[in-house]
């Protein structure tokens, strides 16, 4: 086994564990690569272990990588802050948009889709314990939202994505019941199925509280050399 092999079976089987021991199904939580700052070989390495969603967060980064590892099928996440000016390329270029917190960047992201394309599966990000840092919205506007957002043509709502601050397990179970709300009050938006929350450092406590998808990058790849 490869040591990008070996880590990725590491990390499943963490998952497994977090979902045995909570009653949960395996296959209800996936496992998505966050890969910021690491190269397209490594990516490929990963990919050739059997992993085929990546995250990443910056977008020209993040499209440089793409266009090196164009003859590989990946699921592309982009899990950044999705600033304004930014979304035309997010659209052509991901399959998920995982940091979404207002309806004009949605808006934005259905209207510049490209029409060959499937509809761009989509996360709102919100905001569960108030930070200061402005990305996400308030838990009370997330109904809104998903009332609007739902109407759009070329995206599918998805469900909600979330990052506490370190040790905020209590976030992760407010940010489940929060998604749940949804599925009642709008009469299960057709796709609603994917609360994105966890990191290396809490995905079991994540998985405890109803991830979907954990984000994993230093647990996967090692730490990040921003340098
Ligand atoms: C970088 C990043 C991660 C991965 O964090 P690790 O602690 O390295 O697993 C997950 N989610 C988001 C939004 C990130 O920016």
């Amino acid at each position: 086994m490869t040591d990008f092999a070996l880590k990725r079976q590491q990390i499943l089987s963490k998952i497994e564990a977090a979902c045995k021991k909570n009653a949960r199904k395996f296959e209800e939580v996936q496992l998505l690569a966050v890969s910021k700052t690491h190269t397209a070989d490594v990516l490929r390495q990963m990919h050739t272990a059997g992993q085929h969603s990546f995250g990443e967060n910056y977008l020209q980064e993040a499209l440089a990588k793409q266009e090196q590892l164009q003859d590989l099928s990946i699921e592309w996440h982009f899990i950044g802050h999705v600033q304004r000016n930014k979304t035309k390329p997010l659209a052509a270029h991901f399959d998920w948009i995982h940091g979404v917190d207002r309806l004009i960047i949605a808006e934005r992201l259905s209207s510049q889709r490209p029409d060959d394309l499937s509809p761009l599966n989509l996360c709102i990000q919100v905001n569960i314990d108030g930070q200061d840092s402005k990305d996400g919205c308030a838990p009370e506007d997330v109904s809104e939202l998903v009332q609007q957002i739902s109407q759009l043509p070329n995206i599918c709502l998805r469900g909600l994505m979330v990052i506490p601050k370190p040790d905020n397990t209590a976030a992760f179970t407010a940010a489940k019941t929060l998604f749940d709300q949804v599925k009642v009050q709008h009469a299960h938006p057709e796709h609603w199925n994917t609360l994105s929350m966890g990191m290396s450092s809490d995905l079991e406590e994540a998985i405890a509280a109803g991830s979907t998808l954990v984000r994993i990058g230093t647990a996967l790849f090692g730490a990040r050399d921003y340098s």
